[in-house]
Protein backbone atom coordinates (compact mmCIF):
# COMPACT_ATOMS: atom_id res chain seq x y z
CA UNK A 1 0.00 0.00 0.00
CA UNK A 2 1.51 3.84 -0.86
CA UNK A 3 1.83 5.73 2.31
CA UNK A 4 -1.26 7.52 3.37
CA UNK A 5 -3.49 5.08 1.94
CA UNK A 6 -5.56 2.34 3.56
CA UNK A 7 -7.21 -0.67 3.05
CA UNK A 8 -10.46 -0.24 5.18
CA UNK A 9 -13.03 -3.40 3.72
CA UNK A 10 -12.60 -6.53 2.45
CA UNK A 11 -13.77 -5.38 -1.25
CA UNK A 12 -10.47 -2.61 -1.34
CA UNK A 13 -8.31 -5.62 -0.41
CA UNK A 14 -6.67 -7.54 -3.52
CA UNK A 15 -4.41 -9.54 -4.12
CA UNK A 16 -1.77 -9.30 -7.19
CA UNK A 17 -1.72 -11.68 -10.55
CA UNK A 18 0.90 -13.93 -9.27
CA UNK A 19 1.35 -13.33 -5.72
CA UNK A 20 -0.62 -16.50 -4.35
CA UNK A 21 1.36 -18.95 -6.73
CA UNK A 22 4.82 -16.80 -5.76
CA UNK A 23 3.83 -17.51 -1.93
CA UNK A 24 3.35 -21.22 -2.74
CA UNK A 25 6.45 -21.43 -4.19
CA UNK A 26 7.95 -20.36 -1.01
CA UNK A 27 5.77 -22.48 1.29
CA UNK A 28 6.66 -25.94 -0.64
CA UNK A 29 10.52 -24.54 -0.59
CA UNK A 30 9.98 -24.62 3.40
CA UNK A 31 10.29 -21.09 3.76
CA UNK A 32 8.24 -18.85 6.40
CA UNK A 33 6.26 -16.42 4.86
CA UNK A 34 5.38 -13.54 7.69
CA UNK A 35 3.18 -10.33 6.74
CA UNK A 36 3.93 -7.17 9.14
CA UNK A 37 2.52 -3.81 8.28
CA UNK A 38 1.72 -0.70 9.80
CA UNK A 39 -1.81 0.10 10.54
CA UNK A 40 -2.26 3.44 11.63
CA UNK A 41 -5.33 3.74 10.30
CA UNK A 42 -6.77 1.84 13.85
CA UNK A 43 -4.90 4.54 15.81
CA UNK A 44 -7.06 6.87 13.65
CA UNK A 45 -10.19 5.46 13.71
CA UNK A 46 -10.62 4.77 10.37
CA UNK A 47 -11.28 0.90 10.84
CA UNK A 48 -10.54 -1.54 13.97
CA UNK A 49 -8.15 -4.18 14.61
CA UNK A 50 -11.28 -6.62 13.51
CA UNK A 51 -11.50 -5.27 9.91
CA UNK A 52 -7.58 -5.76 9.66
CA UNK A 53 -7.80 -9.72 11.29
CA UNK A 54 -10.90 -10.29 8.68
CA UNK A 55 -8.98 -8.54 5.60
CA UNK A 56 -5.51 -11.40 7.07
CA UNK A 57 -8.39 -14.23 6.98
CA UNK A 58 -9.71 -12.66 3.66
CA UNK A 59 -6.20 -13.26 2.37
CA UNK A 60 -5.48 -16.95 3.95
CA UNK A 61 -8.39 -17.93 2.13
CA UNK A 62 -7.41 -16.90 -1.26
CA UNK A 63 -4.18 -18.15 -1.01
CA UNK A 64 -5.63 -21.49 0.43
CA UNK A 65 -6.77 -21.71 -3.72
CA UNK A 66 -3.26 -22.96 -4.39
CA UNK A 67 -2.24 -24.55 -1.31
CA UNK A 68 -0.27 -21.37 -0.16
CA UNK A 69 -0.65 -19.95 3.22
CA UNK A 70 1.14 -16.94 5.36
CA UNK A 71 2.46 -18.38 8.40
CA UNK A 72 2.04 -15.24 10.75
CA UNK A 73 0.86 -11.51 10.49
CA UNK A 74 2.25 -8.97 12.69
CA UNK A 75 1.01 -5.22 12.42
CA UNK A 76 1.22 -2.08 14.27
CA UNK A 77 -2.27 -0.44 15.12
CA UNK A 78 -0.14 2.81 16.85
CA UNK A 79 -0.17 5.97 15.53
CA UNK A 80 3.52 7.78 14.59
CA UNK A 81 6.08 8.39 16.69
CA UNK A 82 4.02 6.27 19.58
CA UNK A 83 5.78 3.19 19.43
CA UNK A 84 8.72 0.62 18.73
CA UNK A 85 6.78 -1.39 16.41
CA UNK A 86 6.05 0.99 13.54
CA UNK A 87 7.97 0.31 10.52
CA UNK A 88 11.33 1.25 10.24
CA UNK A 89 11.54 0.66 13.88
CA UNK A 90 12.31 -3.12 14.33
CA UNK A 91 9.66 -3.88 16.90
CA UNK A 92 7.69 -6.24 14.04
CA UNK A 93 11.13 -8.27 13.93
CA UNK A 94 11.34 -8.55 17.10
CA UNK A 95 7.97 -9.97 17.62
CA UNK A 96 8.06 -11.99 14.96
CA UNK A 97 11.16 -13.70 16.08
CA UNK A 98 10.25 -14.02 19.58
CA UNK A 99 7.35 -16.23 17.93
CA UNK A 100 9.89 -17.98 15.60
CA UNK A 101 13.14 -18.13 17.35
CA UNK A 102 14.96 -20.16 14.53
CA UNK A 103 14.66 -16.66 12.72
CA UNK A 104 17.62 -14.85 11.97
CA UNK A 105 18.00 -11.33 9.91
CA UNK A 106 20.77 -13.08 8.02
CA UNK A 107 18.50 -15.75 6.74
CA UNK A 108 15.86 -13.40 6.39
CA UNK A 109 14.58 -11.06 3.50
CA UNK A 110 11.95 -8.21 3.12
CA UNK A 111 9.99 -7.77 0.46
CA UNK A 112 8.05 -4.34 0.29
CA UNK A 113 6.70 -2.02 -2.05
CA UNK A 114 7.64 1.33 1.03
CA UNK A 115 10.31 3.42 1.54
CA UNK A 116 9.72 2.56 5.46
CA UNK A 117 9.74 -1.44 4.82
CA UNK A 118 12.86 -1.33 3.04
CA UNK A 119 14.46 0.71 5.99
CA UNK A 120 13.21 -1.59 8.18
CA UNK A 121 14.80 -4.19 6.30
CA UNK A 122 17.79 -2.60 6.74
CA UNK A 123 17.53 -1.81 10.62
CA UNK A 124 17.22 -5.42 11.31
CA UNK A 125 20.20 -6.79 8.88
CA UNK A 126 17.90 -8.34 6.66
CA UNK A 127 18.12 -8.76 2.56
CA UNK A 128 15.56 -6.33 1.34
CA UNK A 129 13.84 -6.40 -2.12
CA UNK A 130 12.22 -3.06 -2.70
CA UNK A 131 9.11 -4.30 -5.57
CA UNK A 132 7.60 -1.07 -7.25
CA UNK A 133 6.21 -1.46 -10.92
CA UNK A 134 6.20 1.31 -13.15
CA UNK A 135 3.20 2.52 -12.20
CA UNK A 136 4.86 3.69 -9.03
CA UNK A 137 8.19 5.02 -10.80
CA UNK A 138 5.33 6.90 -13.05
CA UNK A 139 3.06 8.12 -10.25
CA UNK A 140 5.70 9.37 -7.97
CA UNK A 141 8.74 9.34 -10.13
CA UNK A 142 11.18 11.33 -7.33
CA UNK A 143 9.90 9.02 -4.23
CA UNK A 144 11.25 6.35 -6.68
CA UNK A 145 13.96 7.79 -7.75
CA UNK A 146 15.21 8.96 -4.04
CA UNK A 147 14.43 5.32 -3.06
CA UNK A 148 16.43 3.77 -6.02
CA UNK A 149 19.67 6.39 -5.66
CA UNK A 150 19.52 5.67 -1.83
CA UNK A 151 21.29 2.31 -2.19
CA UNK A 152 18.82 1.70 0.90
CA UNK A 153 17.60 -1.70 -1.07
CA UNK A 154 19.73 -4.64 -2.21
CA UNK A 155 18.04 -5.50 -5.53
CA UNK A 156 14.45 -3.89 -7.04
CA UNK A 157 11.97 -6.16 -8.20
CA UNK A 158 8.35 -5.23 -10.59
CA UNK A 159 6.75 -7.88 -8.78
CA UNK A 160 6.52 -10.14 -5.74
CA UNK A 161 7.14 -12.93 -8.51
CA UNK A 162 10.50 -11.73 -9.46
CA UNK A 163 11.54 -10.37 -5.74
CA UNK A 164 11.50 -14.61 -5.08
CA UNK A 165 13.32 -14.82 -8.21
CA UNK A 166 15.74 -12.61 -6.73
CA UNK A 167 16.02 -13.94 -3.32
CA UNK A 168 16.84 -17.31 -5.37
CA UNK A 169 19.26 -15.60 -6.72
CA UNK A 170 18.02 -16.56 -10.28
CA UNK A 171 18.02 -12.76 -11.53
CA UNK A 172 20.76 -10.71 -11.75
CA UNK A 173 20.72 -7.32 -13.28
CA UNK A 174 17.97 -5.37 -11.32
CA UNK A 175 19.65 -2.00 -11.65
CA UNK A 176 19.48 -2.58 -15.61
CA UNK A 177 16.38 -3.76 -15.61
CA UNK A 178 15.19 -0.92 -13.65
CA UNK A 179 17.20 1.83 -16.17
CA UNK A 180 15.56 -0.05 -18.80
CA UNK A 181 11.87 0.91 -17.40
CA UNK A 182 13.01 4.97 -17.26
CA UNK A 183 12.47 7.64 -19.43
CA UNK A 184 15.55 9.59 -20.36
CA UNK A 185 14.54 12.68 -18.14
CA UNK A 186 14.43 9.64 -15.18
CA UNK A 187 17.36 8.81 -15.80
CA UNK A 188 19.35 11.74 -15.87
CA UNK A 189 17.35 12.58 -12.32
CA UNK A 190 18.44 8.79 -11.32
CA UNK A 191 22.04 9.82 -12.34
CA UNK A 192 21.83 13.22 -10.66
CA UNK A 193 20.40 12.06 -7.45
CA UNK A 194 23.22 8.99 -7.51
CA UNK A 195 25.70 11.50 -7.67
CA UNK A 196 24.59 13.60 -4.69
CA UNK A 197 24.03 10.64 -2.89
CA UNK A 198 27.81 9.58 -3.61
CA UNK A 199 28.75 13.42 -3.05
CA UNK A 200 27.41 13.44 0.69
CA UNK A 201 28.55 9.57 1.55
CA UNK A 202 31.96 11.19 0.59
CA UNK A 203 32.15 14.73 2.65
CA UNK A 204 30.79 12.75 5.35
CA UNK A 205 33.96 9.68 4.63
CA UNK A 206 36.58 13.22 4.76
CA UNK A 207 34.62 14.57 7.56
CA UNK A 208 35.43 11.19 9.52
CA UNK A 209 38.87 10.50 8.22
CA UNK A 210 40.16 14.37 9.29
CA UNK A 211 38.07 13.92 12.69
CA UNK A 212 39.95 10.52 13.32
CA UNK A 213 42.84 11.39 12.10
CA UNK A 214 45.50 12.15 15.52
CA UNK A 215 47.64 14.27 13.71
CA UNK A 216 44.91 16.73 12.20
CA UNK A 217 44.91 19.96 14.73
CA UNK A 218 48.41 19.67 14.91
CA UNK A 219 49.19 20.09 11.34
CA UNK A 220 46.53 23.14 11.10
CA UNK A 221 47.98 24.84 14.15
CA UNK A 222 51.43 23.76 12.88
ZN1 LIG B 1 3.35 0.12 16.94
Amino acid sequence: MPEGSYVRTIADFHLLPGVAEAIARLNRAGIRVIVVSNQRGIALGFYTADVVDSIHEHLQAELSRVHAWIDAFFYCPHDKNSCDCRKPLPGLYEQASAKFTDITPGSSAMIGDSLSDIEFGRAVGMKTVWIAGPKEIRTSPLWGLRAQSSFLHDGRAATIEQAILMHDGEAAGSREMFLKNLSRTQQLELLKCEVETLRGKLAKLIEERDTASPDKTDRQSA
